[in-house]
C-alpha cells in the first residue's frame, strides 16, 4: 500500500476527500488515491441517487485481536437502516443499481457463475465465452518455470470427446486490448462518481447538523430545567441552593460549548467547489490508468475492477487466420468489437528495453545481479512488464544471453510451434 502511494505520489495524482473523523468533520482535504478508494466510489449508492446509512453492521462478537475494533459486514441493500432512493439527481436507475450490486455479490462469490477472480495474470478469467460454439473458455496456466503467458482456451468439447479443442489463443493480446477499452470507458464514469462522492458528504453534513441541534436543543432543556430546580429552592438553605447554581451554571456552560461548536462546524462545512477544485476533479478521470498500472496493485483488484464494467468477452479467433475477434459486453448492454492479432510463437512478447539490455551486458562483467537491479531501477529504467528490475530478471537476461559463465545458458528459447506465444522477457 506504501508503495501505491508513493507510485501516486510521484504522479501527483489526488482524490478530493471529506474528513470524517470528528475533529474537522467534514472539510475538505486532497488525498492520494487507492484502487481500492475508486472501488468503494463504484459501490457508493450516491450514484443511484439515494442517501442511505448504515450499510455495514459491527458485529461486538468478533472483534480484531490487534485493534480491538469491531469486524464488519456489509448489510444487503434491503437491510440497511436508512435509505432514501430519489434522494438526488441519479447517474443510473435504483432498480440498476441494485440489480448491479446484486450480480457484483454473485460474481464475488463461489456460488456465482463467474467465481473469484483469482490471482494470475489472465485477467479475463471467468468472462471469457467462445464465439464458434458459445461454450464458456478456460484459463490455461503454464508453470511458472515456462515464462508464459496464460491462453483462453475452450476445451469443454475435446473433454466430452470431440476430437481436438474448439480454440485458444494466449491471452496477452486479448487482455491488452480490452484493458484499453475498459480505461477509455470508464475514466467518464469515476469522474461523475467522484461529484457524486462529494454530493454524498454533503448530505452527512445534514444529518450531522440534525444532531448538534438536537444536542443543543437538549442543552438548552436541561439549562431551563436547572433554573426552575433553583428557583424553587427554599433561599433560607444555602447549602442546596449552591449547590443548584452550580449545575444550572455548568448546564449554561455546556450550552455555550454546544453552541461554539455547532458554529465552527458550520463554518468548516461550509464550501463550494472552486475552480480549481473542480479542474482537479476532471482530471480524475485522466488517474485511472495510473492506478490500474501502478506496481502495487494486483492482478486480482484489475479483474474486480473489469469486472465492474464487463459482464462476458466473446472470442473467436478461428473466423479470420492470424486474429482475434472480441466482442466486449459491457454491463451497460452496450457491445463494443475489436479486433487483435494474434501472437505468434515469438512475435510480440514484451521486449525488456534495450538500453536495460545494454547496460546489464556492460554491468555483468564486474557487478552482482543485485547492484546491476539496484543501478537499473535508479535509472528510471523497468522491465518489460513494467516492473522494478529484481535480482531474478538481471539473472535471467544474464543466462539467456550467455552472460555468466558459472551458469551457461542452459535453457532453449521456446520452440514450440502452438498459437500460444511464448512470452518470455526478452
Ligand atoms: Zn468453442
Amino acid at each position: 500500500m506504501r508503495a501505491v502511494v508513493r507510485d501516486l505520489k510521484e504522479q501527483g495524482l489526488e482524490l478530493p476527500t471529506r474528513v470524517t473523523a470528528k475533529e474537522r468533520y467534514g472539510s475538505l482535504i486532497w488525498k492520494v488515491p487507492t484502487l481500492s478508494a475508486v472501488i468503494r466510489i463504484l459501490h457508493n449508492p450516491a450514484y443511484a441517487g439515494a442517501y442511505v446509512y448504515g450499510r455495514w453492521e459491527y458485529l461486538s462478537e468478533r472483534r480484531s485481536p490487534k485493534t480491538g475494533k469491531a469486524s464488519a459486514r456489509a448489510r444487503s441493500v434491503a437491510q440497511w437502516p436508512v435509505n432514501i432512493t430519489a434522494h438526488h439527481p441519479a447517474y443510473l436507475s435504483w432498480e440498476e443499481f441494485v440489480k448491479n450490486q446484486e450480480r457484483l455479490r454473485q460474481n464475488w462469490s463461489h456460488e456465482g457463475n463467474r467465481g473469484v477472480p483469482r490471482e494470475g495474470s489472465a485477467l479475463l478469467q471467468g468472462l471469457v465465452y467462445c464465439s464458434v460454439c458459445g461454450r464458456k473458455m478456460s484459463v490455461q496456466n503454464r508453470a511458472a518455470k515456462d515464462q508464459r503467458s496464460p491462453s483462453y482456451i475452450c476445451g469443454r468439447g475435446y473433454q466430452d470427446g470431440d476430437e481436438k479443442i474448439c480454440q485458444s489463443m494466449t491471452s496477452r493480446p486479448v487482455d491488452a486490448a480490452v484493458v484499453e477499452a475498459f480505461l477509455t470507458a470508464v475514466s467518464p464514469i469515476s469522474l461523475q462518481v467522484a461529484t457524486q462522492v462529494l454530493d454524498q458528504v454533503e448530505q452527512d453534513l445534514i444529518v450531522q447538523r440534525r444532531q448538534r441541534e438536537l444536542q443543543l436543543e437538549q442543552a438548552r432543556y436541561e439549562v431551563r430545567l436547572a433554573q426552575r430546580q433553583y428557583d424553587a429552592v427554599d433561599p433560607s438553605n444555602r447549602l442546596v441552593a449552591a449547590e443548584l447554581e452550580r449545575r444550572w451554571n455548568e448546564k449554561l456552560e455546556r450550552v455555550a460549548q454546544l453552541e461554539r461548536t455547532y458554529t465552527q462546524a458550520e463554518r468548516d462545512a461550509e464550501w463550494k467547489l472552486t475552480a480549481e477544485e473542480r479542474a482537479a476533479i476532471t482530471d480524475l478521470s485522466g488517474d485511472l490508468p495510473a492506478i490500474w498500472s501502478a506496481e502495487t496493485t494486483t492482478n486480482q483488484e484489475r479483474k474486480q475492477l473489469l469486472r465492474m464494467a464487463i459482464e462476458s468477452v466473446q472470442l473467436d479467433g478461428i473466423r479470420q487466420a492470424g486474429q482475434v475477434e472480441i466482442q466486449i459486453q459491457w454491463r451497460s448492454g452496450t457491445i463494443t468489437s475489436l479486433i487483435v492479432k494474434r501472437a505468434a510463437p515469438g512475435e510480440g512478447s514484451l521486449k525488456t528495453p534495450a538500453e536495460a539490455v545494454s547496460r546489464i551486458h556492460e554491468m555483468a562483467p564486474r557487478r552482482t545481479y543485485a547492484a546491476i537491479a539496484a543501478s537499473l531501477n535508479r535509472a528510471g529504467l523497468r522491465s518489460a512488464f513494467g516492473r522494478r528490475f529484481t535480482t531474478q530478471h538481471i539473472g535471467y537476461i544474464c543466462r539467456r544471453d550467455g552472460l555468466t559463465k558459472s551458469k551457461p545458458n542452459s535453457r532453449l528459447k521456446s520452440k514450440d510451434g502452438s498459437d500460444t506465444a511464448s512470452s518470455v522477457e526478452s
